[in-house]
C-alpha cells in the first residue's frame, strides 16, 4: 500500500503506527494524508482508516475519531480553522465551523509526524514537551481565511538546489493560490539517499536530474506555476537566465548559501533544516539595510568544526571539503573507506549531500558505531512550507516583509513568533561589506 519494496522497507525504521480519522471529517483526512505521506519515509508500517494496523503500540487521533488500535496508547490532534493541538492529552476544544484550508493542514501535518516519531522511537526526554505542541494560526500566519483565497503572482522564481527543502517548497506551493514561473536549478540526478526527505520522488527516478522529474511531477499538480528544469550549476545557468531576481534556496551547506548571494540576486528566500532538530527562514532584498543570507550565514566555528568532522568521516582531508565539491582524488579516497560508493557517481558531488545521504542511509561508520538519526521528512517539509507561505503572504502584501528576515521554528515544539528576528547587516559580512558589492548590486539593479 505505501508503494515502498522489500530491500527499501528494510532501510525504513521498525516503527509501527496507526492514524485513525472519521472518512465523513475532510479535514481530518486531509490532515492524516498529509501526516502519512510524510512518516511512511520514515516508517516501515504506518496504518491508515482504510488498512487499519491494529496491532501498533501508537495509534494517533484525529479530531475525536474512534480509536482502531484498541490496544495502542493514544496521541490526540485536533483542528480547526483557528488553531491546532497535537500530543498525549484530549484537547478542551471548541470546534469553530469554518476548516481550516489545505496548507494549514500540511503546515499542522509537519508536527504531528514530530509527535508521532518521537512517542514511536521513545526518542530522549526533552525534545517534545509534555503539553503537546498547541499552535494559534491568528499568531502566524496571522491572517485571515480569505486570505487563501486570493492569487498571488510570484513573478520569477529561480530555485537554487531542488533536494529535500526545494521538494518541501514546491510540495506546499501547490496548495496555495499561486501562478508564476519558477526555474528548478539542480545539476544532479535523484539518488537513493535523499529519497527518505523528497516527497516528489521515489525509487522509479533515481539517476534522473532532479530538476527534470520535479519540474514535470511539480508542474502537473500546479496548475497555474510553469516549472522549467536546468540541468546546470547555478553559475552555469545564469548565462541562460540573467540576473536571479528571486533565489529560492535549498541548499545543503552554509557555505553555497554564501556564494549564493554573491550571485547578487535581487531577493532571497532561504529555507535550511539544522539536522532533525530545527529549520531555519530567511528572506532578504537588495538595498533594504538588513542581513543578507552571508551574514546570516557568516563562517562559524562550529562550521569550522563540522568540516573536520566531514572530512573525518569521509577519509579526506579539510582542504578536500573546503573545495565544497569531491574532487578526482578526493572520490577515490571516499570510496577506499566506502566500499559501495563508485568514484564516478560521487564525482562533482556537494561534500555535504554526500554527507547527508550517507546519514540517511545509515551507512555512515562512526568510530563509535553509533547510530546516526536519519533527517525527516516532516523536518524538510516544515522548512518548505513555512517558505512557501512567507512567499505566498509577502507577494499579496509586501510590508509584510519589514515583520523578520529570520525565524526559527522546531518542529518539536511548535510555533513561537517571539523567535522572529530582524537581523542587521553584519559589519564584516564576507559578500555584501565588500566595497564594491553595494555599488555592482546597484549597478544591476538600479531600474528595477
Ligand atoms: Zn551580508
Amino acid at each position: 500500500m505505501l508503494g515502498v519494496d522489500e530491500e527499501e522497507a528494510a532501510e525504513l525504521l521498525q516503527g509501527a503506527v496507526q492514524i485513525t480519522w472519521s472518512p465523513a471529517d475532510e479535514t481530518a483526512a486531509c490532515l492524516g494524508m498529509f501526516v502519512i505521506t510524510m512518516l511512511a519515509r520514515t516508517f516501515s508500517n504506518v496504518g491508515t482508516p482504510a488498512d487499519p494496523n491494529i496491532c501498533t503500540s501508537w495509534e494517533l487521533i484525529i479530531n475525536s475519531a474512534q480509536p482502531l488500535a484498541e490496544k495502542a496508547q493514544k496521541l490526540y490532534c485536533t483542528i480547526d480553522a483557528k488553531r491546532f493541538y497535537c500530543g498525549l492529552g484530549v484537547d478542551d476544544f471548541h470546534f469553530v465551523e469554518r476548516r481550516p484550508t489545505k496548507i494549514l493542514c500540511l503546515l499542522a501535518a509537519s508536527f504531528c509526524a514530530a509527535q508521532v516519531t518521537n512517542y514511536v522511537l521513545n526518542l530522549p526526554r526533552g525534545r517534545v514537551s509534555r503539553q503537546g505542541v498547541l499552535i494559534n494560526f491568528n499568531e502566524w500566519p496571522g491572517v485571515p481565511l480569505e486570505t487563501w483565497e486570493q492569487e498571488a503572482d510570484l513573478g520569477a522564481l529561480q530555485f537554487a538546489g531542488v533536494g529535500a527543502v526545494g521538494n518541501a517548497i514546491t510540495y506546499a506551493l501547490q496548495h496555495l493560490p499561486v501562478r508564476g514561473q519558477a526555474a528548478l536549478i539542480d545539476p544532479k540526478p535523484v539518488s537513493h539517499g535523499i529519497l527518505n526527505r523528497c516527497l516528489w520522488f521515489d525509487e522509479n527516478d533515481i539517476g534522473q536530474p532532479k530538476a527534470i522529474v520535479l519540474a514535470e511531477k511539480a508542474g502537473a499538480a500546479a496548475s497555474k506555476l510553469v516549472f522549467t528544469p536546468y540541468v546546470k550549476t547555478v553559475q552555469q545557468a545564469r548565462t541562460d537566465l540573467g540576473e536571479f531576481n528571486c533565489l529560492v534556496v535549498g541548499v545543503d551547506s552554509r557555505r553555497a548559501r554564501r556564494n549564493l548571494q554573491n550571485e547578487m540576486p535581487l531577493e532571497v528566500f532561504d529555507a535550511s533544516t539544522t539536522g532533525v532538530t530545527e529549520v531555519v527562514f530567511h528572506h532578504n532584498r537588495q538595498f533594504n539595510g538588513h542581513a543578507c543570507m552571508a551574514c546570516i550565514y557568516h563562517e562559524t566555528e562550529a562550521e569550522r568544526t563540522f568540516a573536520h568532522h566531514i572530512a573525518e568521516m569521509l577519509n579526506v582531508t579539510v582542504e578536500d571539503v573546503a573545495e565544497a565539491y569531491i574532487s578526482a582524488a578526493a572520490s577515490e579516497k571516499i570510496c577506499a573507506r566506502y566500499g559501495q560508493l563508485v568514484p564516478s557517481t560521487i564525482l562533482g558531488k556537494a561534500y555535504d549531500s554526500l554527507f547527508r545521504e550517507l546519514c540517511a542511509t545509515d551507512k555512515l561508520m562512526t568510530p563509535e558505531q553509533k547510530q546516526v538519526l536519519a533527517p525527516f521528512a516532516f523536518v524538510s517539509q516544515l522548512a518548505g512550507t513555512v517558505l512557501a507561505i512567507e512567499l505566498f503572504l509577502r507577494r499579496l502584501q509586501p510590508s509584510r516583509s519589514g515583520n523578520f528576515n529570520y525565524w526559527r521554528v522546531s518542529p518539536w515544539r511548535g510555533i513561537f513568533t517571539d523567535l522572529q528576528q530582524t537581523r542587521a547587516q553584519k559589519s564584516d559580512c564576507e559578500v555584501c561589506a565588500q566595497s564594491d558589492y553595494k555599488w555592482l548590486a546597484q549597478e544591476i539593479w538600479k531600474q528595477k
